[in-house]
């Protein structure tokens, strides 16, 4: 080889070194450049996270980040209580210390035991098992003043092992004052609904009372003046009286309503025959049924028990608007049907039974059936219908079922008819029932015995003594308690078989005088029957005469055949 050519292969030699080493420089230098870039954008990252968590963060006077397991603390940010730690323990770092001091420094006494279970290591691995987070919210005494505070724990490490928190602590003194304020406003709200509400009530039974009252008069002389007219004068006395139920149905209807509302419902059970309920559901509906020639046919073949325990009234109402509006809402000469099931015997004394009121009569369309059960709904009002309603009764109906625990369900449709079925779950009795004198009887035993009637109305004392009389009693009156109170003190008080007491009465009201009498030295007096006849009609004027030593609470307007049961069942229940 020529001496050129070895010095050309060297020169090629370092070239190619030079070449491989600048081109490893520029790997190196672009490397450099995107770490740095890379660098850059972390700590961009960081700065920015720093931000939001700067951001999230600004209501929180002080963030402690815990190491759990080696009790570090490393405060982010200390508000001036959490720094006011000795110059040891804040260098120390020592979590445990750090908290302890804060609390005794800080904390209102009656929450130091809370916060220090908030806070022990233990209490926070317990409460964050099954959350991420939770808060406490507890009182410092800042100044001497009392200041709401709250803390947050975050488990920001692994959600299986809970080894590292983040503690915020922040003051809610604010938010306490806001929600204090929204409180009070909604408290008074509360207070000044209770409070209309209750004016309502009063009202509404203010009102029944004076309507009832005027409404017993045109009863009771239309009733007296029956007698001594010609038919002409008849049927428009009966026209007057139909009138008149319907008003006193209105007013019942709103105060049954207003009651409902009031929550003054209350279950009364007893005894009960479903046949006599039947019946008397189907009496009551009877005289629409027969001015509209619409048939109303009875199936009890279903049922094994007929005795029942269940609030029998309320029952009665609730079946007498289903089959009310069976026949209100059906054609000329159309056909209902009231069908009773004993569904299921569930051998515990108890028994399913439905109650089915079916009709073929102009039906509901599926609409208007979701807002049936509501208050004042009406598909047509009674000037378009031309069939007269309130609106009131499958409400009231519907929420005299549900108190008793029962149930009540609709199927219909339009033009083809309806079927509402109630199901009520009832205690059964398997004795037959006693067999009782009839009411023809008991009048029969009774008639000719005396009847102190206490009323201060003028106008109700003369129809209550014409009734009375008409109906075979021999009457005396009293215009008020306190008079009446005298009588039962007098000679004559033995001559008496029982006291019919008005409630609202000027100088003494009837239960004041119902209690003076039950307390009576005689025995025998103290024991005489009372029955209330008073223009209030609501559950509690009911349960308010029981509790004066009253024997039964009967509504004005007078019910004639239900004054005369009830007087003869007094009577009878006492001399037995
Ligand atoms: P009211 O009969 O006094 O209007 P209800 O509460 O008893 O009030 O009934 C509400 C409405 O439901 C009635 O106005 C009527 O439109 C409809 N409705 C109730 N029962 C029947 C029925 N058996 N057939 C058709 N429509 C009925």
């Amino acid at each position: 080889m020529f001496i050129t050519d070895v010095t050309d292969e060297k020169e090629r030699r370092l070239a190619e070194t030079t070449a491989i080493v600048n081109e490893k420089e520029l790997t190196i230098k672009n490397l450099t450049e995107q770490y740095d870039q890379e660098r850059k954008l972390i700590h961009q990252e960081h700065l920015r996270r720093l931000e939001v968590i700067e951001g999230l963060s600004i209501n929180y006077d002080s963030i402690l980040y815990v190491d759990l397991v080696s009790n570090k603390l490393l405060p982010y940010r200390a508000s001036v209580r959490m720094k006011d730690n000795s110059e040891a323990i804040y260098k120390s770092r020592n979590y445990r210390n750090y908290i302890s001091r804060y609390i005794d420094a800080w904390i209102y006494h009656e929450d130091r035991t809370l916060v220090r279970e908030a806070l022990s290591i233990k209490g926070i691995k317990k409460n964050l098992i099954h959350a991420k987070t939770y808060f406490k919210n507890y009182r410092i005494v800042e100044n001497g003043e009392i200041v709401h505070m709250q803390l947050r724990v975050v488990n920001v490490g692994s959600e299986k092992n809970i080894t590292q928190v983040v503690i915020g602590i922040r003051k809610i003194e604010e938010e306490r004052k806001r929600d204090l304020k929204q409180m009070q406003v909604l408290e008074d709200a509360l207070v000044a609904s209770k409070r209309a509400n209750i004016a309502k009530n009063t009202f509404l039974s203010n009102m029944s009372h004076d309507m009832r009252t005027p409404l017993n008069a045109i009863f009771g002389y239309t009733a007296l003046v029956k007698n001594c007219v010609d038919e002409t004068a008849r049927i428009y006395l009966d026209k007057i009286d139909a009138s008149g139920r319907q008003l006193l149905e209105l007013i019942d209807n709103v105060l049954q309503i207003s009651q409902l509302e009031a929550g003054e419902i209350m279950l009364s059970e007893s005894k009960h025959s479903i046949r006599s309920i039947v019946d008397r559901v189907v009496k009551t509906v009877k005289p629409l049924a027969d001015e509209k020639n619409v048939i109303v046919a009875v199936d009890l073949s279903n049922v094994n028990h007929y005795e029942i325990i269940c609030d029998g009234e309320k029952l009665e109402q609730a079946l007498m608007h289903l089959l009310n509006n069976a026949v209100k809402y059906s054609n000329f000469g159309a056909k209902t049907h009231i069908a009773v099931t004993e569904v299921q015997d569930l051998h515990n004394g108890y028994s399913v039974y439905r109650f089915d009121v079916i009709d073929n009569g102009i039906g509901i369309d599926s609409n208007a059936l979701k807002h049936i059960f509501e208050p004042f709904e009406r598909i047509r009002n009674t000037t378009f219908s031309g069939v007269y309603g309130t609106g009131l009764g499958l409400t009231i109906a519907k929420r005299y079922i549900e108190t008793m625990s029962g149930s009540i369900s609709v199927e219909s449709e339009l033009n083809k008819g309806s079927k509402f079925s109630v199901t009520l779950n009832c205690k059964t009795v398997i004795d037959e029932p006693n067999l009782t004198d009839t009411i023809e009887d008991l009048v029969d035993k009774f008639c000719g015995r005396k009847i102190l009637v206490v009323d201060d109305n003028e106008i109700n004392m003369e129809i209550e003594t014409e009734i009375l009389t008409d109906l075979g009693f021999e009457v005396d009156t009293a215009a008020d308690g306190d008079i009446a109170v005298k009588k039962m003190q007098s000679p004559q008080a033995s001559e008496y078989a029982l006291i019919i007491m008005d409630i609202q009465m000027p100088r003494m009201d009837g239960r004041t005088a119902t209690r003076q009498i039950r307390s009576l030295p005689d025995k025998k007096l103290a024991a005489i029957p009372i029955i209330a006849l008073s223009a209030n009609a609501f559950v509690s004027d009911k349960k308010l005469s029981r509790e004066s030593g009253m024997d039964e609470h009967l509504a004005k307007p007078v019910d004639v055949p239900l004054l005369l049961k009830t007087i003869c069942s007094v009577i009878s229940a006492k001399s037995l």
